[in-house]
């Protein structure tokens, strides 16, 4: 977020400028998707942390099969199914935070870190970068005709971006084989819950109890947690607990059925979102590159 409320508002016109000056109206994202919000950042992150571990908590608690790896697996499944086709409103608000979940994962490609904390290619994880590439075209992919905007914001090469379309059919179509499976039909009694229990913040965290109100303002965890439960027959009660944990990390647990969120996650997301108007600029930039950029005085 912009450190003052002047900075804020420059940015905001600045980014109006160029995507008011973008060639094609049907082209253009809505404004307050490319506005830098610290807040929404977090919570659409944490939403985005809790739906790749529930994931995990689908893939182990469904005995689902898996092709390819489990990590990409889970991005997918608890991404897609609990909330890029899940019936939400495709208002300004939802296209801000996909921007805000593709951008948290160009932060995190771009952040110089220590050796401990890199994604190296034997890793189970993909690597940061094919992270951010996969969910841009997820994204992409769930409605090419009104989200046209999001390769030229995101970066994503038109080589990859014509193919998101069949990506995100392909994807959607084993959604559907599991969904057939193992979801919960009309009127069927509500079986097994996900039980949601926020543990107290650490002193050591920054602005603990702020991120901890901040989760629980907007109801999202409990959300996501009903969502899951609404949807698939799971077999047994689980927990989704936030915690202290020592690590900005997630995982879930299937031997103690419980999916963790570490308030530690919470506060590095604090801690990116204040590189966020500078992605933004650059982004708005993007959409019409003959513009000049305001906050880089003449460059074009
Ligand atoms: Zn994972």
């Amino acid at each position: 977020m912009p450190s003052s409320p002047a900075l804020r508002r420059h940015c905001a016109a600045a980014l109006l400028g160029l995507v008011l000056l973008a060639a094609d109206a049907s082209e253009e994202p809505p404004i307050e998707a490319l506005l830098s919000d610290e807040e929404r950042f977090i919570s659409a992150n944490a939403e985005f942390t809790l739906l790749h571990e529930m994931g995990h908590l689908l893939i182990a608690e469904l005995d689902l099969p898996v092709l390819g790896r489990e990590e990409d697996a889970a991005d997918q499944l608890g991404f897609l199914s609990l909330f890029l086709s899940a019936d939400r409103q495709r208002d300004a608000g939802f296209y801000a935070r996909l921007l805000d979940i593709a951008d948290y994962w160009r932060l995190e490609w771009q952040r110089p870190k220590p050796d401990y904390e890199e994604v190296h290619a034997w890793a189970s994880h993909g690597l940061d970068a094919q992270r951010f590439y996969n969910l841009a075209c997820l994204i992409y992919g769930s409605d090419p005709d009104r989200l046209e905007w999001v390769p030229k914001v995101t970066g994503l090469p038109m080589e990859r971006a014509l193919y998101c379309d069949q990506e995100y059919q392909q994807v959607s179509r084993a959604l559907a084989w599991v969904k057939r499976q193992h979801g919960r039909r009309p009127g069927e009694p509500h079986g097994h819950r996900i039980r949601v229990i926020f543990d107290a913040p650490a002193q050591r965290i920054a602005n603990g109890a702020r991120l901890l109100a901040l989760l629980q303002d907007s109801g999202e965890v409990e959300a996501i947690a009903a969502r899951a439960s609404a949807v698939y027959r799971l077999p047994r009660d689980l927990i989704l607990r936030v915690v202290n944990c020592g690590a900005a990390d997630a995982w879930y647990s299937r031997d103690a059925g419980e999916l963790v969120l570490c308030y530690e996650r919470l506060a590095h997301f604090q801690l990116l979102a204040a590189q966020l108007p500078r992605l933004r600029l650059n982004g708005a930039a993007m959409l019409c590159p003959a513009c000049r950029h305001p906050a880089e005085g003449n460059r074009p």
